[in-house]
């Protein structure tokens, strides 16, 4: 019986072995289910550039090519749309990474602060192109034994949506410690979360507003390769959001825990 599903139910303990069964049902079911949803939504995702890429090029195929306003018209959105595939593999190659666990023996005692200040360095482009003002607010001496790699992407990921999602104002990082854990605080001024969407935010592919997602290059995977790592630190995440004035997201990474 390498299958615990099938394994016999002793009398004794019957009702408690059938609860168990059917839960273990349930739960194959709804991992089933997510695989071939999670399937369906990548197909989605990359036919979408796909397509819009081979009707331009047929399109320029077709003689568009010789009116070079119109064909270079045509290259740049190929252009936004190949680095769109780009971004999007990039993500499922993350989250596949984060989910099997690879590279994570490679933990260090790493300065936060330093963390903090290539996550800027990254994203400076970004942010010179925007109306708005970087705060950071971290203490030198905060150290996490981590993976560098994966923390920062974590703060990449939630300033890169800071940036995306605020028109004007100011973002603020903020890192501190208590004596369990960890605290990276990312706040923004921007457009805001309604609550009802807070709790569905960090599924795949789920975006409130889909057109400004794409829009500003999103991908939909950001904050669940967020979720991933916080989960494999055993961390926790919140949400604080007002429409109109800003959201803050507040990561807990526990200290003695590292990963899983
Ligand atoms: P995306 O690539 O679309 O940004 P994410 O998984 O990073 O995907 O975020 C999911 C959705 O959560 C976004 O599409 C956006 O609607 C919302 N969101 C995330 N961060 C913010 C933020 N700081 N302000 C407002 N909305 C946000």
């Amino acid at each position: 019986y390498a299958n615990p599903i099938f394994a016999p139910i002793r009398s004794s303990i019957k009702n408690m072995g059938t609860l168990l069964v059917i839960r273990d049902i349930t739960d194959i079911k709804k991992l089933e289910t997510m695989r071939s949803d999670f399937v369906s939504n990548v197909t989605h995702e990359l036919n979408t550039p796909l397509t819009s890429i081979r009707g331009f090029v047929d399109t320029l195929k077709n003689g568009a090519i010789k009116d070079e306003k119109v064909a270079s018209r045509f290259l740049d959105i190929i252009d936004i749309e190949t680095e769109r595939l780009t971004l999007l593999i990039q993500d499922i190659l993350s989250l596949s990474a984060i989910e099997n666990m690879e590279d994570e023996k490679n933990n260090n005692v790493n300065n936060m602060a330093s963390i903090i200040n290539e996550v800027i360095e990254i994203l400076n482009p970004k942010i010179k192109d925007r109306k708005i003002n970087v705060n950071i607010q971290v203490n030198d001496d905060i150290t996490y034994n981590c993976n560098r790699n994966r923390i920062k992407q974590l703060i990449i990921n939630l300033t890169d949506n800071a940036i995306k999602y605020t028109e004007k104002g100011h973002i603020d990082i903020i890192c501190k410690e208590s004596d369990a854990s960890i605290i990276i605080e990312v706040s923004d001024t921007g457009i805001g979360i309604e609550e009802e969407h807070i709790p569905r935010l960090i599924e795949r592919f789920y975006r409130v507003d889909k057109g400004r997602s794409r829009n500003m290059g999103g991908t939909g995977l950001g904050l669940s390769i967020v979720k991933h790592i916080v989960s494999l630190y055993n961390g926790k995440i919140e949400v604080d959001s007002i429409i109109g004035e800003g959201t803050t997201f507040r990561v807990l990474l526990p200290k003695k825990s590292s990963v899983k």
